[in-house]
């Protein structure tokens, strides 16, 4: 399978992002042996670290915090009227077209975003959204001739080849397909699920009946969705096979703005609590609205590459309960016995939903890039510049590296018995090899919040030192303090509070 794709408008930065995390194992290419196969990677000895702290910081932000969220974990594989019922099968699909010349292929909903993203930056705000607003209209009725019109008015170029020289725009199922039963007569297709979505709708009446759950309540669930993707550049912010953190909130028909503003806030809020600065982040409502939507906004995150979504909030409505009532002949109604104005029970309904939708692999990029840093720093006379990953430490991949000053006199059995004392409650890393500067480098690259420094005074007064990643200022403290301190830091506590 060919992968070396050219990423034209890949930036520096992304560049050494993607070194970066390359060389200290957060992030590989899939298969790379073989030359990798596109759009699909593996996660490394730091990085399933990190994404472990963010899936589950995400999980306990949910269910943990919301007294009426709880999880479940459904399968990947669905009954196929799944598919058929949630709309995927007839509209899950995406614009294509291609450049006659470069031969390159591209979306053409995001050449058109892009070119109305530009209009913005130059300060034409009415243009861009004209040009949106047109789009989400052709796109809606499949006018797919007169968005290849549109951008061949635009004068949008292949960046490869530089021209207009376009095919018309044809209609693109993102779905995965496969067979299940092992004799080919007997087996039937099945899709890989392209989001995580519809297995919490099919198991609404188990999960509300089973946990007596009432209305408003949430169900909350991670993993893996598959989408063939058109086009699959930058990096692991666009995957054939991606991880989700998904939670559908079931609400009275009629309440479901309020909910969608509540979660809009909420979520934004999350992901200034885990580090992400405010002005990297912002709301970009839908102008073309999925099929079953009536609110939709994007969190944004600026990515080196631009501002671009990393979360989903969505008005579902009663849509996807309704098909599925429709298709399985299955009533998928909840009896609400709270009383309204004219003191009668709501009675029976089938709620609407609200969702959140966030990606953790492009969660995972987020952090990665708004944790990597560059800078000058001067030691004596000399200035050099130091790389680091600022993480959040409750985030970080290792919380502590254990560092005996030297591998004698009784140093390494001292710094030992500390690790063996902490090593319970974080992940931490022991280690020995070279000199202490170098593994306070090798600390930083990897985003380590603390190196604990064990030397000859240790042995005197129990005392060690602990080095901050960020300010490399050094304090001593007793070895008995280093398990609050630490904690401190590292503990979800320090996140959460901020989401109260
Ligand atoms: P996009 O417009 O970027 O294709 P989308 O609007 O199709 O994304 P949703 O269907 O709303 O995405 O999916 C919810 C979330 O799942 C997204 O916000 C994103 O974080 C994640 N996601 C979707 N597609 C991918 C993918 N191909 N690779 C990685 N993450 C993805």
């Amino acid at each position: 399978m060919a992968t070396k794709e050219k990423t034209p408008v890949e930036n520096a930065q992304l560049k050494d992002i993607i070194s970066h995390a390359k060389e200290y194992g957060f992030v590989f290419p899939s298969s790379e042996i073989y030359d990798g196969l596109q759009a699909v990677y593996d996660y490394g000895q730091m990085g399933v670290e990190l994404k472990n702290n963010l899936k589950n910081l995400w999980w306990k932000s949910m269910t943990q915090l919301h007294q009426n969220v709880v999880g479940i974990d459904a399968a990947i594989f669905m009954h196929p009227h799944t598919w058929k019922a949630s709309g995927h099968v007839d509209s899950f699909n995406d614009p294509m077209i291609d450049n006659k010349d470069s031969k390159k292929r591209y979306r053409a909903d995001v050449l058109i975003e892009e070119k109305a993203a530009q209009y913005e930056a130059d300060g034409h705000y009415d243009k861009a959204s004209e040009l949106l607003v047109e789009m989400g209209r052709l796109l809606g009725a499949e006018e797919l001739d007169a968005v290849r019109e549109l951008i061949i008015r635009e004068d949008i170029k292949c960046p490869i080849s530089g021209t207009t020289n376009w095919t018309e725009v044809r209609q693109f199922n993102l779905m995965f397909s496969t067979q299940v039963g092992s004799v080919a007569e007997d087996s039937s297709t099945i899709y890989l699920r392209p989001e995580t979505a519809q297995g919490i709708f099919v198991n609404f009446l188990n999960v509300q009946k089973t946990g007596r759950m009432k209305v408003p309540f949430g169900i909350a669930q991670i993993g893996k969705a598959f989408r063939n993707e058109i086009v699959a550049r930058q990096f692991i912010f666009r995957m054939r096979e991606f991880e989700q953190m998904e939670m559908q909130f079931f609400v009275r028909p009629g309440t479901e703005m309020e909910w969608y503003n509540q979660w809009k806030e909420a979520r934004k809020k999350w992901h200034q609590a885990i580090g992400i600065p405010a002005e990297s982040l912002r709301y970009h409502d839908h102008e073309k609205l999925a099929h079953y939507a009536n609110a939709a906004v994007d969190i944004e995150f600026k990515f080196p590459f631009g501002f671009k979504e990393v979360e989903g909030i969505h008005s579902r409505t009663d849509f996807d309960l309704t098909q599925h009532q429709e298709l399985s002949r299955k009533k998928m109604q909840y009896f609400d016995n709270d009383l309204n104005e004219d003191g009668k029970p709501y009675g029976n309904y089938i709620p609407y939903v609200v969702e959140t939708s966030v990606g953790a692999d492009r969660l995972f990029l987020m952090t990665l890039c708004s944790a990597y840093t560059e800078e000058e720093i001067t030691e004596g006379d000399a200035t050099k510049s130091r790389t680091f990953l600022k993480f959040h430490p409750a985030l970080a991949p290792v919380k502590a590296a254990i560092l005996p000053l030297t591998k004698k006199d009784g140093l390494p059995e001292k710094a030992t018995e500390i690790f063996n004392s902490l090593r319970y409650d974080f992940n931490m890393i022991y280690e020995e090899r070279d000199s202490i500067g170098k593994r306070y480098t090798r600390q930083d690259l990897i985003g380590t919040p603390f190196c604990i420094a064990v030397d000859h005074q240790t042995l005197e007064d129990n005392t060690v030192t602990v080095r901050d990643r960020d300010s490399r200022e050094q304090v001593r403290m007793p070895i008995g303090e280093l398990h609050s301190y630490i904690d401190k830091a590292v503990n979800f506590k320090s996140i959460f509070e901020k989401l109260a």
